[in-house]
C-alpha cells in the first residue's frame, strides 16, 4: 500500500469522523515498519491527540474456548445499546492455533456487518514487540473514530496476555467447562491478571459442568490477594453461554460497575497514566536498540569498539561509556 505524504492530514478529520475505511488505513499505516510510514504514523497520531477514549477490554482464552463467539453475541449486545464497539487482536503465534485467525470477520459475521462494529484481525507479525505498538496504536485510532468499546482478542499464551492486561482497563479469561474439580492448570499469574473470568458453554448438557467449574474459580479466586483496584467481591467468576446469549447483560453491568468504582477510586486514570509512561518508557528504549542495529554508523562504531575490546586495548565498560556518549549526538 502507498502512503502519499499527505497521508495524515488526510486521514486525521476521515478517522475522527468516524469513518471506517479511513481507520482500516491509518491502521495498515502503523502496522507498517517502514521509516517514512513510521513518521506519518506519528504524525497522525499526534493530529488525533488523545482526549476521546473508550474503555479498552483484555479478552484471553485458549482455542476453542469460544472467543469468537462470545465476541459476536457481547458486541452484538453493545451495538444494541448504542455503543460502538471496535475488535482488535493480538496473536503471537505466526502458526495460528486451531487454524482460526484472530479478529477473523468470517468468524463474527454478525457483528462484521454492523456499522457500528470495527473488526480488525492480527496481522501475520511474529515479533511481539510489534505487536504491542501495532495494537496499542491500533487502540488509540479506534477510540479517535469514536469507538466506545474496544476489545482485545488473545490466547490463553502467557506473554501475550500480559502484553494485552498492559493495554487494558480490564482484564477478562474466558475458560470452557471442566470435566473434574480441576482448575484446568490456569497459572496463577493469570489468574491474578483477571478481573473476571466468565465460564462459557453454560448451557444444554454443559450446564452443570460450567457452574461446577464457576463455583471451584470463584473459590480459587477468593484466595487470592486482594488487590486495592477490587471492590468487594472482584474479581469474580460467571457462568455464561456465548452460543445463548445467556448472562452476557449481567457480565457487561458487572464490567462497568468495576470500571466505574475504579474511576471513582482514582484507579483507573493512575492505571492509564502507568500504562501510558510504560509505553512511552518502552518506545523510547526499543529506538535506541533499534538505532544500534539499523544506523550506520552507529552499528560500524559498535563493531569497531566491540573489536577492541575483544582484542583487549579498551576495557569494557570504557569502551561502553564511548559508545554510550557517541548515541548521544
Ligand atoms: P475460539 O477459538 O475461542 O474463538 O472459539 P469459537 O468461538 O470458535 O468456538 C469454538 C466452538 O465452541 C464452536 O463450535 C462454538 O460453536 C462453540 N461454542 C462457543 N460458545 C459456546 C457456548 O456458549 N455454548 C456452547 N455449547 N458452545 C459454544
Amino acid at each position: 500500500m502507498t502512503f502519499s505524504p499527505e497521508t495524515a492530514a488526510d486521514l486525521a478529520p476521515r478517522i475522527l469522523a468516524g469513518e471506517r475505511r479511513a481507520l482500516a488505513r491509518a491502521i495498515t499505516l502503523v502496522e507498517s515498519g517502514r521509516a517514512d510510514h513510521r513518521a506519518q504514523a506519528t504524525a497522525l497520531l499526534d493530529r488525533l491527540g488523545t482526549a476521546k477514549k473508550a474503555l479498552r477490554i483484555g479478552l484471553s482464552g485458549t482455542p476453542g474456548v469460544g472467543k469468537s463467539t462470545f465476541i459476536e453475541s457481547f458486541g452484538m449486545m453493545l451495538v444494541g445499546q448504542g455503543h460502538r464497539v471496535a475488535v482488535l487482536a493480538v496473536d503471537p503465534s505466526s502458526a495460528r492455533s486451531g487454524g482460526s485467525i484472530l479478529g477473523d470477520k468470517t468468524r463474527m459475521e454478525r457483528l462484521s456487518r454492523e456499522p457500528a462494529a470495527f473488526i480488525r484481525p492480527s496481522p501475520s507479525q511474529a515479533q511481539l514487540g510489534g505487536v504491542a505498538r501495532r495494537t496499542r496504536e491500533a487502540v488509540s485510532l479506534c477510540e479517535a473514530a469514536g469507538f466506545d468499546v474496544v476489545l482485545i482478542e488473545t490466547v490463553g499464551v502467557g506473554q501475550s496476555e500480559t502484553l494485552v492486561a498492559e493495554m487494558t482497563d480490564l482484564f477478562i479469561l474466558l475458560m470452557a467447562p471442566a470435566g473434574g474439580d480441576e482448575l484446568q492448570g490456569v497459572k496463577r499469574g493469570i489468574m491474578e491478571m483477571a478481573d473476571m473470568i466468565l465460564v462459557n458453554k453454560a448451557d444444554g448438557d454443559l450446564k452443570p459442568a460450567a457452574l461446577r467449574t464457576m463455583a471451584d474459580y470463584a473459590g480459587a479466586l477468593r484466595l487470592l490477594r486482594r488487590r486495592p483496584q477490587d471492590p468487594a467481591g472482584f474479581p469474580k467468576a460467571v457462568a455464561v453461554s456465548a452460543l445463548a446469549e445467556e448472562g452476557l447483560k449481567t457480565a457487561w453491568e458487572d464490567m462497568q460497575a468495576l470500571a466505574a468504582w475504579r474511576r471513582a477510586q482514582g484507579h483507573f486514570d493512575r492505571r492509564r497514566a502507568e500504562q501510558a509512561r510504560h509505553w512511552f518508557e518502552t518506545e523510547v528504549r526499543e529506538g535506541l536498540l533499534a538505532r544500534l542495529v539499523t544506523d550506520p554508523a552507529i552499528r560500524a562504531r559498535m563493531q569497531a569498539l566491540g573489536s577492541a575490546v575483544a582484542a583487549g586495548q579498551t576495557a569494557p565498560a570504557v569502551a561502553a561509556a564511548e559508545m554510550l556518549a557517541a548515541l548521544q549526538r
